[in-house]
């Protein structure tokens, strides 16, 4: 009944697989270096977007789960600033989306 709600479910889901990925690889790399000294500047530009990824999955994780705490009070398609009811088509497109088109625009 409620896709939006799956659709959250789904990808909160998806984010915490790749977020424990992401801890994964950072733990692997604080361990011992065993690689050559040619492999490190890869190595290290790979860290930075693993970092950059991983920051940019938790912070949709927790719109994500604020979402979901939203739709449980039962205000999950009222904007957060306004109060007006928010564009179906941008919960389409954006199932975390907690503000209206104008608002986020602001
Ligand atoms: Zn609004």
């Amino acid at each position: 009944m409620n896709d939006r709600r799956v659709a959250l479910e789904r990808l909160k889901e998806e984010l915490e697989v790749r977020l424990a990925r992401y801890r994964q690889h950072r733990e692997r790399r604080a361990g011992p270096l065993d690689k050559d000294m040619e492999d490190q500047p890869l190595e290290t530009r790979d860290d930075e977007v693993v970092a950059s990824l991983e920051a940019e999955a938790e912070d949709e994780l927790s719109q994500v789960r604020h979402a979901l705490a939203r739709i449980r009070e039962g205000r999950g398609e009222a904007c957060e600033c306004c109060g007006e009811p928010i564009e179906a088509g941008r919960l389409a497109a954006v199932p975390h989306a907690t503000l209206c088109r104008a608002c986020q625009g602001a």
